[in-house]
């Protein structure tokens, strides 16, 4: 078998148009407020990303760029307006923040109706129980590339690789959610290989270079590689030796242009969401001049 190569770059183009469709179609516009702290250059890349493509999909957006010895005080101040300012939907802090910053305390200080990230205990706590709006982006980008593969979860025996907050939680509760029976494997499960072979669904968020080769893989398994790794020679690579495994699976997502394109296009999403959601309360400010 060779898989079908699943288009992460287009299926996010694609959310993005929508994205931007629903925010021009509402009588004001979604405001995402994006909060840098320091000079750690991957996130300062991030952070400009997602201020373009925020302004792309005609979002009202403002990016805060704090000095790296910025105090937790300041921060919490600073949170603490965007979560009064009608005009903010959605609040994100890239991460990770300086060592002297509690960033378990910056998370929890975010509204939980504004946090676009779905890191606040409140929307996890949601998602657990299976009735979040906000869920965190990349688990969110994970389920739409499944929706792309086609595959049916309703029953479908999934595997997810690793078990972060920010990736293996989130995509297994989302996978039960959709009524996957699921697995959730890490450092300490036994014979890796052959919890792998059983699954239908493999989503790999270990962050180990090309770990699952094709021998690892049930016949037409659909494989979703989060991973992202650089290797020493600068090449980028994913989870799983995309090679082998294609000669296995029946699809499986490109590193790089599989789920990383996905979270930024759901982060835009999630504003849109949170928008929507704060202003049918009665939250947001009235509608005016866009
Ligand atoms: P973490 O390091 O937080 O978690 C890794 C998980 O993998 C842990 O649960 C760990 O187990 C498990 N693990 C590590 N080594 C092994 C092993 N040898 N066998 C089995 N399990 C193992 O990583 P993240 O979840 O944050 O990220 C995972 C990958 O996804 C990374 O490559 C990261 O760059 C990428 N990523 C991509 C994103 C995107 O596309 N936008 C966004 C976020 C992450 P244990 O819990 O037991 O330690």
């Amino acid at each position: 078998m060779t898989a079908h190569l699943l288009d992460g770059k287009a299926l996010a183009a694609d959310l993005r148009a929508q994205v931007a469709a629903r925010a021009a179609a509402l009588p004001y516009r979604p405001g995402l407020a994006v909060v840098l702290v320091g000079d750690n250059p991957a996130s300062a890349v991030y952070v400009r990303n997602k201020d373009r493509a925020a302004q792309q999909a005609g979002l009202n957006v403002q990016t805060i760029r704090l000095p790296a010895g910025t105090l937790q005080a300041a921060l919490l101040t600073l949170i603490g307006r965007l979560n009064t300012d009608h005009d903010v939907d959605g609040i994100l802090v890239q991460l990770p923040l300086p060592p002297h910053i509690d960033t378990r305390a910056i998370l929890e200080a975010v509204d939980p109706a504004k946090d676009v990230d779905g890191f606040h205990p409140i929307n996890v706590g949601r998602l657990a129980e299976g009735s979040a709006i906000l869920a965190p982006c990349t688990p969110r980008g994970v389920m739409k590339l499944l929706a792309a593969a086609g595959v049916s979860l309703d029953g479908a025996r999934a595997l997810v690789l690793g078990r972060s907050a920010i990736v293996g939680r989130p995509v297994a509760n989302l996978l039960l959610a959709a009524n996957a029976t699921v697995t959730i494997a890490h450092s300490h499960t036994r014979d890796l290989p052959a919890e792998c072979r059983r699954a239908q669904v493999l989503v790999a968020a270990v962050g180990r270079p090309e770990m699952v080769t094709g021998d690892w893989l049930a016949d037409g398994a659909i494989v979703i590689d989060v991973g992202i790794n650089r290797l020493p020679d600068g090449r980028l690579v994913g989870d799983c030796n995309t090679a082998s495994c294609a000669e296995r699976a029946a699809a499986i997502t490109p590193v790089p242009g599989g789920a990383g394109p996905m979270t930024i296009a759901c982060l835009l999403e999630n504003t849109v969401l949170a928008a929507v959601a704060r202003r049918k309360e009665g939250r947001g400010s009235a509608p005016g001049p866009r």
